[in-house]
């Protein structure tokens, strides 16, 4: 189950059990058999799923609690604590800092991603205003260091490394010497892989991490390897004193939900993840956005951070959330401007998923063609709205002739106006429901 389904199949069971017209133990225990079969699926180790369950049975004891408690609320605020103990390790990683030397080395198997993640995150921190450098220790691999060099060539990084010598530890004593002198402040040595784990690898990357001192041992890990995550995990983090690890992978067909999982079980913190094989195919990853993306909650400082990061890096972001929300009204005309947002913005794709309501529900990772005609859509039925139809919160005010007169002053059919009125609601819905000052009250409504 990729993770996308994991997060729908997540949310699904808990708005079954919200809807329930009472929640008593059988309610309670069909949730949480959905939950864990859908963890299951997505390859969660079997241990950490018999303890998720365990821990938020323990946590709601519908018994012991008082008559008139939010029992609903309850149940939620359990099962996305628990997913999010499940992915968070506890435990900060390293981070580079600017103004001193750091050295980062990465390790992982042969294939895992690693070569091009050493230019993602290099292209990462450039953004962030640091001068990166590249540096193949991988001696190992035919074409690992052409592969390197094309990467940072094309990313406009420097780099060192080697055709003729055959020493990793030399080549990575040499390429940091190198570029300390020349005072690049992050340098990254990418060392070779293997095809499994075996003993030779851990001694190279013995000898290149005690020649070279790195501030943070980076593991690449590929995040479609399942159930093997946590031995693999493991075994790195026993030899190589792994500081972090990056899961790549995480597009596609991924059961992501194990690897990562599996690594926050070996205490290792999980600093990013790569979407794809596009330099800017890479997140950092954080567990309470990340899980609030994954139930489809949205994640608004993330979307923030990103149109900083990626879309826009030298100007000002533009105020997609809007002086109305703030408010605590979500109006058509807001949808509107959101929409006129996201078009100025380029690929859909990166920042949908962090706009609560916007998830995969409404544009499909991969289908952003169709997303972006399906806003052109919307914003066609919405210019043939009056401004008090675009302003109002009343949702009697849209009637059937409304309806009507849109889909003809539109030239789209009554189906895809009501479509369009049903997805506003639910995305309005969502949004109501956000942590904003406003909207406070409405979040401590009990209803059992
Ligand atoms: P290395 O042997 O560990 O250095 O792995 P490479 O960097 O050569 O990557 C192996 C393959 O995985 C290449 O085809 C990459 O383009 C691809 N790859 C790396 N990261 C990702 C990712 O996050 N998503 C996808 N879909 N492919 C990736």
């Amino acid at each position: 189950m990729v993770l996308a389904e994991l997060g729908g199949s997540i949310a699904r069971a808990l708005s079954r059990m919200s809807n329930a017209t009472v929640v008593d133990e059988k309610v309670l225990a069909d949730c949480l058999n959905e939950i864990c079969r859908a963890l299951l699926q997505a390859d969660v180790r079997f241990e950490t799923v018999r303890d998720v369950k365990a821990n938020i049975k323990r946590v709601v004891n519908l018994d012991a609690l008082a008559a008139g408690t939010n029992k609903r609320r309850i149940i939620q605020q359990a099962v996305v604590d628990e997913i999010r103990r499940m992915l968070d390790p506890g435990k900060p990683s390293f981070t580079p800092s600017k103004g001193k030397p750091n050295l980062v080395m990465f390790v992982g198997l042969q294939g895992s991603g690693k070569t091009t993640t050493c230019t993602k995150y290099a292209d990462y921190h450039r953004r962030k205003g640091f001068n990166p450098a590249l540096v193949c220790a991988d001696t190992f691999r035919a074409g690992a260091f052409d592969q390197l060099k094309q990467n940072a060539t094309k990313a406009k990084i420097p780099f060192y490394g080697s055709y003729t010598e055959s020493d990793p530890v030399k080549i990575a004593v040499e390429g940091v010497d190198m570029f300390r002198k020349e005072k690049c402040d992050l340098i990254i040595v990418d060392t070779s892989g293997r095809h499994k784990q075996e003993a030779a690898l851990f001694e190279e990357m013995r000898q290149v991490s005690e020649a070279t001192k790195p501030d943070l041992v980076i593991f690449v890990m590929d995040g479609s390897i399942g159930q093997a995550a946590f031995d693999q995990a493991q075994a790195f983090k026993q030899s190589a004193s792994v500081g972090a690890v990056i899961v790549t992978k995480m597009d596609g067909h991924a059961k992501g939900g194990g690897a990562l999982s599996a690594v926050a079980a070996t205490k290792s913190p999980v600093i990013f993840i790569g979407t794809g094989e596009h330099i800017l195919d890479f997140e950092v990853f954080e567990v309470n956005p990340f899980v609030s993306r994954l139930l489809g909650m949205g994640d608004l400082s993330g979307l923030v951070n990103k149109i900083h990061e990626v879309i826009m890096p030298n100007n000002q972001p533009p105020n997609i959330i809007g002086p109305q929300l703030v408010e605590g009204t979500f109006t058509l005309r807001l949808l509107y401007e959101m929409f006129q947002t996201l078009q100025s913005m380029g690929p859909l794709g990166q920042v949908v998923s962090m706009i609560p309501g916007f998830s995969a529900q409404f544009i499909e990772k991969g289908n952003e063609k169709e997303g972006q005609a399906k806003i052109k859509r919307y914003m066609t039925m919405m210019d043939s709205m009056t401004d008090a139809e675009l302003d109002g919160t009343n949702p009697k005010l849209m009637n059937q002739s409304r309806i009507n007169r849109i889909a003809r002053g539109s030239g789209r059919l009554v189906e895809e106006v009501v479509h369009m009125l049903e997805e506003y609601k639910r995305i309005a819905k969502m949004w109501k429901k956000l942590p904003l000052p406003t909207n406070n009250r409405r979040l401590n409504t009990n209803r059992d």
